[in-house]
């Protein structure tokens, strides 16, 4: 057990590393960071800040050096820097889990041969490929296998042509193609495992599903506990925590999913982290993801994943900002809101500054009421 006092290193200092580090603070925690960003969200909460790319080996061991544990909030980090960690003090996840869901190839590969529910893809790695891929899959979308988030490094292809310069958009380089589904809607799931003791089964939690909104591939919104078929969510959570196992999980992995118009559950990607779909655990949960990650990591006992009461988020873009300040006041007046702010110096189109979150008697309420701050905050 890694006791409160000791000091998490998180590699990575975006938003999800700077409330990683809040919660770690709150018990008791000291917090360093490694980002190429000196002045990245999480450094206001860090002691110390590590100024690196991810994938800087040297810079990765002298942030472990100083830890009594490392985790990450992104996957996109250096093989030679998440063993120059390993090598020091506990990874955790592990390198092999981060491995295989940093490449999308490798990670839906992963996923078909241990037999989870996922869409038709094929892995592409020329142009003749690529328009092969669409004539075997129809509609389709082409996603890089690596570097993309938000939607980016993806381009939807609807003609053999569209195929060719999808592969040249993309760079030229390995893509995963994957079938356009019928999605009727969105739900991720969310799992948090401790290491391993002797031969029995570490203690694992999974938080109630999420329903996600995206709009242009960003999500927009998401509601705590999803409300859909029992079946579903039964078959979710059997999905989620097969797949926490199979990697061998120490930390969190989330599960995103699709429910199809036909009713069938599929995965569509994994990520080894706290993941944007589950913020509002800090409203409704008797334990935040946050929180939860610190536990996990810490190899404490984890916490209730009850939802106490139904909550929702509202993710602020940098388009908000355009034309000029948020109404942050305005959002502020709905009930129940509250505003979470990164601390990024510029606004960019499309860039994560923030959300709103709401607890209500009901999620669609409580989406409501974000979804009317946000608007609030226009004025
Ligand atoms: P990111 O890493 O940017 O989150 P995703 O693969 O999750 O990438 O894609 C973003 C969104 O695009 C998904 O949440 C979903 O709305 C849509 N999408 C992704 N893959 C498919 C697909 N195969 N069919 C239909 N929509 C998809
Ligand atoms: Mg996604």
């Amino acid at each position: 057990m890694i006791e409160p006092g000791s000091t998490i290193g998180i590699l990575g200092g975006g938003q999800l590393g700077r409330m990683t580090g809040m919660a770690a603070r709150s018990l008791g925690y000291d917090v360093h960071v490694l980002d190429p960003d000196p002045n990245c969200p999480a450094s206001a909460i860090a002691s110390r800040t590590v100024a690196a790319r991810f994938d800087d080996a040297d810079a990765a061991a002298s942030l472990a050096e100083g830890c009594a544990v490392v985790t990450l909030e992104i996957e996109q980090i250096g093989t030679a820097a998440l063993a120059a960690v390993a090598a020091r003090t506990p990874l955790r996840p592990g390198a092999s889990a981060v491995h295989i869901i940093q490449d999308r190839i490798r990670q839906k590969r992963w996923l078909s041969d241990h037999a989870f529910p996922v869409g038709p893809f094929r892995a592409v790695t020329s142009r003749d490929e690529s328009v092969a891929a669409f004539e075997a899959l129809g509609r389709s979308i082409f996603k890089s296998t690596s570097g993309g988030y938000d939607g980016r490094g993806q381009v939807r292809v609807a003609s053999r042509d569209a195929a060719a310069e999808a592969w040249v958009s993309l760079g030229e380089r390995p893509c995963l193609v994957e079938q356009f589904l019928d999605i009727a809607f969105e739900i991720s799931m969310l799992v948090a495992r401790r290491p391993a003791h002797g031969s029995g089964e570490p203690q694992c939690v999974v938080f109630p599903p999420a329903r996600n909104h995206h709009e242009h591939g960003i999500l927009d919104w998401s509601i705590l506990p999803a409300t859909a078929p029992d079946a579903i969510v039964r078959q979710a959570e059997d999905v989620a925590r097969g797949i926490a196992t199979g990697l061998g999980i120490e930390g969190l992995v989330a599960v995103e999913l699709f429910v199809l118009g036909d009713g069938r559950l599929l995965v569509n990607e994994l990520a080894p982290r706290p993941h944007n779909t589950f913020h509002s655990t800090e409203r409704g949960c008797a334990t935040s993801q946050f929180e939860q990650l610190v536990r996990a990591v810490c190899d404490l006992p984890l916490g209730s994943t009850e939802v106490l009461r139904p909550a929702a988020i509202a993710n602020l873009l940098g388009d908000l900002w355009e034309p000029g300040r948020p109404n942050f006041a305005a959002s502020l007046d709905v009930p129940a809101v509250r505003l979470h702010l990164y601390g990024k110096a510029s606004a960019r189109p499309g860039r994560k500054m923030g959300h709103l979150s709401a607890v209500a008697e009901t999620g669609d309420e409580a989406v409501a009421r974000v979804l009317r701050a946000r608007e609030a905050m226009r004025g």
